[in-house]
């Protein structure tokens, strides 16, 4: 169980110090912005929508470790998924996050993204994680409105 605690944690470190997909992707016609005031998490996520295929995504901003390695994790996992899998695959992580500490959830086809399975414990660090799959929607939904987690 420490193993895996450790190789959670050197996922999460490697992604918020090279996160992946840190940019403004060329053609971008979807955007959200979000914020999650109680720890100071600030990201903007821009998507190529192709159709009903993510072609393109890129994310700005700033944060906390988790806020910025769960944003370049969501990059990763979406890129070239349609939209229907995306939501899906929100959903799936939403409830691995939610989920009670000593709930057995099958994360098996969230594949990088059950890195994230620790928050659980930490509750104040859910709306870290989760905030850019918010802002995601956000832009999926075509809405302008800033996205907040408060
Ligand atoms: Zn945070």
């Amino acid at each position: 169980m420490d193993e895996l605690r450790e190789l959670y944690q050197s996922v999460i470190l490697d992604h918020n110090k090279k996160p992946r997909n840190f940019r403004e992707p060329s053609g971008a016609n979807r955007a959200s912005e979000g914020h999650n005031p109680l720890c100071g998490d600030h990201v903007v996520v821009q998507l190529v929508l192709d159709g009903d295929v993510v072609k393109d995504v890129g994310f700005r901003g700033h944060g906390c470790a988790i806020s910025t390695a769960s944003a370049s994790l969501m990059t990763e996992a979406i890129k070239g998924r349609p939209v229907g899998e995306v939501r899906d695959l929100f959903e799936r992580f939403h409830a691995l996050v939610t989920s009670r500490p000593s709930e057995e959830v099958d994360a098996t086809d969230l594949g990088k993204l059950s890195v994230f399975a620790g928050v659980r414990e930490f509750p104040m660090r859910v709306k870290c994680a989760t905030l850019c799959w918010h802002t995601l929607c956000a832009a999926l939904d075509g809405g302008s409105e800033p996205v907040t987690t408060e």
